[in-house]
């Protein structure tokens, strides 16, 4: 009887020992989502494009496709661009990825002749139905720089 009581106190100050600690020690948590998290720079969101910074009215892909052809999970679903009077490249008006499937391998990153791409910090994507998930980075970049 009495050796249970000690073993138990014992238990229980050992118990509030770590609570006390746990106190005085920096938070670690965050009231998500009304604070966002500070996202590591080599964390891979979905693919997005690049603003040219030499006209930050475009954005850097030339609609060539390469990275469409080397995507091997078929996720770039079409790129298409145009070419204004007086520029020597076409700029894509319209890029498509199937977000479903790709699988951030970064292959299309790598190929980009142009440097068009990297990989977003968007780690809370979510949506209702696969479509949700089909993106156009050329409008996700407008989107974007209006936010
Ligand atoms: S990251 Fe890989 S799978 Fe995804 S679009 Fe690029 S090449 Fe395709
Ligand atoms: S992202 Fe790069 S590789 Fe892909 S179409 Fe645009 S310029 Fe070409």
């Amino acid at each position: 009887m009495i050796y249970g009581f000690i073993k138990g106190t014992a238990s229980l100050i050992a118990g509030l020992g770590v609570t006390i600690r746990a106190f005085f020690q920096p938070v670690v948590t965050s009231q998500y989502p009304r604070e966002l998290l500070t996202i590591s720079p080599r964390f891979r969101g979905h693919t997005r494009l690049l603003v040219d910074p030499e006209n930050p009215e475009k954005n850097k892909c030339t609609a060539c496709g390469i990275c469409v052809k080397s995507c091997p999970s078929g996720s770039i679903k079409k790129v298409e661009g145009e070419k204004k009077e007086g520029e020597k490249k076409k700029t894509a008006t319209e890029y498509l990825l199937d977000f479903t499937t790709c699988s951030q391998c970064g292959i299309c990153v790598e190929v980009c002749p142009f440097d068009a791409l990297d990989f977003s910090h968007a780690y809370n994507s979510a949506g209702y139905k696969r479509e949700d998930f089909h993106y156009d980075l050329v409008k996700e970049l407008m989107r974007n720089r209006v936010q």
